[in-house]
């Protein structure tokens, strides 16, 4: 969502607090000993769906019997799975690249190069990091079996650069980061063709996984101990069902929704093309369906989400969101925001400034324009100046920043079921999330994490809200 800049390695346990039971991590465990004593590095940037294609490959990794080590010097193989939404995003790979250098020639490593600056760069890679031996794109991560067979087999150079495929990256070696929460993709790729965004020339035309092998694997993480998953995919909601069922997209989530043992499931990213009452109906109905909705709008502006070639108006947009308002429980409702698109006139940036106050969101990930190659938009002038952009996101920051503040705070007083997602030692503070995705802090202990509690706010800030266990409201918050 938001495409927050995520940034794990897959070497540690899940989370300081928790001890990685073999259970959490899926079926793996060593299966072929074709690399017994090699270890792997896996660094990740982007989104959730990179970091749950990474969980894939670690998976992947792990089964051919490499080990994941913390730092990259301890490496036989070296990877980076990549973002390139933005210029900044791709040229972060390069920076590690070149950091590399110096360190691999007193130690020789094999290297690759993963994901969507791996597919956007192709071979070009090996002009820029001659140290790279592996360049693989998302939608050919089911060859990374015969690639690693080449590698081990001593070619210096292998590719897997495909994108014409109408597969996803099925596996059940998932090496799972997280001991509750799953992530599992529903849909891959992307068809928009939105005029700025670079996904559909990274990760290839959309593949739609069946409903049967989508409920089957959320059985089988309940059956893990997996308690929240998270259904994901570029349009998440633009998943059809391939299979004879042919569900909907709303009935694929109130199935899910009704897998015994599952407590909360969340779905990100909806396209508001794609969005439609029946999914709001599908959380009223079932409260395992977490009331937050992640619905990108790009621009307040109709000209601009003209140009952007977004598939609706400000208008259709606002009209989604009146059908997500009247909802029997509320639903937190966050965007993607993108400021100083190609032509985007002082009144259009205006126009974003007043969806604000017309839509009042509970969060906003905005974005300064940043052109990426082969997309339409590389062929419009980019005419709005960097320091303008920067204005521009600025101001928009603040004034929702004032927005999520008055939103928090009218939170004060009430309760909320959270569920406890880790522990901060320093401060003896437990955080976690209500279902609306507000990040509440309490007193805590280290072995919450994992479970779910009523918490009272007492106090809010824009990004977050603290409060106390409602079973101790009155004692002060102290800790058992
Ligand atoms: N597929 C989703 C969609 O279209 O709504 C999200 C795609 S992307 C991973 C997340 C966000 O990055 C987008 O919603 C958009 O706000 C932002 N983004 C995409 N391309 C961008 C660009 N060229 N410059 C700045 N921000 C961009």
């Amino acid at each position: 969502m938001g495409n927050k800049l995520v940034q794990i390695s897959l070497a540690g346990a899940p989370h300081p607090e928790v001890a990685h039971s073999r259970e959490s991590m899926g079926p793996l465990g060593p299966q072929s000993s074709a690399s017994s004593g090699k270890t792997f590095y896996l660094e990740t940037f982007g989104c959730q769906m990179n970091v749950h294609d990474a969980e894939k490959v670690a998976g992947t990794l792990i089964a051919r019997g490499y080990r994941p080590v913390e730092r990259h010097e301890e490496a036989d193989l070296i990877l980076y799975n990549t973002c390139s939404i933005r210029e900044k995003a791709g040229e972060k790979v390069f920076s590690r690249l070149g950091a590399l250098k110096k360190h691999c020639r007193k130690s020789p490593k094999v290297i690759g190069v993963l994901g969507c600056v791996a597919q956007q760069e192709g071979e070009r890679i090996f002009e820029r990091a001659p140290q790279v031996s592996l360049v693989c794109g998302s939608a050919s991560y089911t060859k990374l079996p015969d690639l690693l067979d080449q590698l081990e087999a001593g070619n210096r150079r292998v590719t897997g650069l495909d994108l014409d495929t109408d597969e996803c990256f099925e596996t059940e070696l998932t090496r799972r980061d997280n001991p509750f929460r799953a992530y599992l993709t529903i849909i891959e790729g992307c068809d928009q063709r939105c005029s700025f965004c670079v996904v559909p020339t990274t990760r290839g035309p959309e593949r739609s996984r069946p409903s049967n092998k989508i409920l089957a694997e959320c059985r089988r993480l309940v059956d893990e101990g997996y308690t929240e998953i998270q259904l994901l995919g570029q349009i998440v909601n633009a998943w059809e069902d391939a299979s004879p069922r042919r569900l909907r997209f709303a009935e694929l989530l109130a199935r899910v929704a009704e897998v015994p043992g599952l407590r909360r499931v969340r779905f990100t990213t909806s396209h508001p093309r794609y969005f439609t009452p029946e999914i709001v109906q599908a959380i009223e109905t079932h409260p395992t369906l977490c009331d937050q909705i992640h619905l990108p709008v790009q621009s307040g502006s109709t000209r601009v989400l003209s140009r952007m070639l977004r598939g609706y108006s400000r208008e259709e947009y606002l009209a989604k969101i009146d059908c997500i308002r009247p909802a029997r429980r509320a639903i937190s409702i966050s965007t993607d925001i993108i400021v100083g698109f190609c032509g985007e006139a002082i009144e259009d940036f205006e126009q974003t400034m007043t969806l604000l106050d017309a839509v009042e969101y509970d969060q906003v990930f905005s974005f300064k324009y940043s052109p990426r190659p082969e997309t339409a938009a590389v062929g419009f002038e980019d005419t709005i100046p960097e320091e303008e952009k920067g204005q521009r996101l600025a101001r928009l920051q603040e004034h929702q920043r004032r927005i999520q503040l008055r939103r928090n705070q009218a939170a004060v007083g009430q309760e909320f079921e959270v569920l406890v997602e880790s522990y901060q030692p320093r401060l003896g503070q437990s955080v976690g999330r209500t279902t609306s995705n507000r990040v509440v802090n309490f007193p805590g202990a280290p072995e919450w994490v994992g479970r779910s509690m009523q918490v009272r706010v007492t106090a809010a800030g824009p990004n977050s809200l603290v409060g106390v266990r409602a079973d101790q409201a009155g004692s002060g918050g102290m800790t058992p």
